[in-house]
């Protein structure tokens, strides 16, 4: 699988990609891998190009939630150059990516001028899409909160699939595990998802598109599609927060 997949490497000049080609690693990711874990200085930086990965927050008492999705248009590890992590980098989704040492990616700020102003726009897209994923998770509801979940796996990964249960679905959302199940099944029933043991398959993403908030148009700086402007539900436009666990807030842009 070519390296270029990865949106990064894909941006870089020709130059500045010779610089980190022969650095670049193909490594197998193995969903459930910590690749680093909270307070950690990685010694890798990771280019997923079909591996998604999902970035945890541990607190003291042993709760997980997950802040963040990276895939195949980021790096894993952008905020962690030669400083301790603040986040676990666990493999959500099995695949493939490219490793590179942080030596070298230090070594490239004096070499590769592109790659850095590329890295600056991801890290603001990664805040801006966290920003809308705080209010999405405030003002709607798990309908449109999965809904955007499914929509943003697809977008990091390269195929339909998801390797998730309904259990996983409940801890990184926040919902009871009976609501993430009775959703599904209404998905399931539109024909818009297929639901095996341990593997969520994305039958008609339009439809998800057209059901969606506007969360994750805003996130992703796209227009929605014209023919998908259609009238939402009131739930969407106002506050609701039914079936919610008392547990912490996820954002997972
Ligand atoms: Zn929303």
């Amino acid at each position: 699988m070519n390296a270029r997949i990865n949106g990064l490497l894909a941006e870089l000049p020709e130059a500045e990609f010779e610089f980190f080609a022969p650095h670049l690693k193909r490594v197998s990711l193995t969903k459930g891998q910590t690749l680093f874990s909270q307070g950690d200085k990685p010694s890798h930086v990771y280019y997923p190009v079909g591996a998604i990965v999902s970035l945890m927050i541990d607190n003291q008492a042993g709760d997980s939630t997950e802040s963040f999705i990276l895939g195949k248009s980021c790096m894993v590890g952008v905020a962690t150059l030669g400083e301790p992590s603040f986040y676990r980098a666990q493999v959500r989704h099995s695949g493939l990516a490219y490793q590179l040492p942080v030596s070298v990616l230090l070594q490239a700020r004096e070499h590769c001028p592109a790659y850095f102003r590329n890295a600056m726009k991801v890290v603001n897209r990664m805040v801006m899409q966290l920003t809308q994923a705080v209010f999405c998770s405030k003002r709607h509801g798990l309908e449109q909160q999965l809904i955007r979940w499914l929509l943003v796996n697809l977008d990091r990964g390269v195929s339909n699939t998801i390797e998730v249960t309904h259990q996983e679905i409940s801890e990184l959302l926040g919902f009871r595990r009976e609501a993430i199940t009775l959703n599904l099944k209404k998905m399931t029933e539109r024909n818009e998802v297929c639901v095996r043991r341990g593997v969520l398959e994305v039958l008609d993403r339009q439809s998800l598109e057209a059901r969606s908030c506007d969360c994750y148009w805003t996130a992703m700086q796209r227009q929605r599609p014209v023919e998908h402007q259609v009238a939402l539900p009131a739930s969407v436009t106002g506050i609701q927060m039914t079936e919610r666990q008392n547990m912490a807030v996820t954002h997972d842009l």
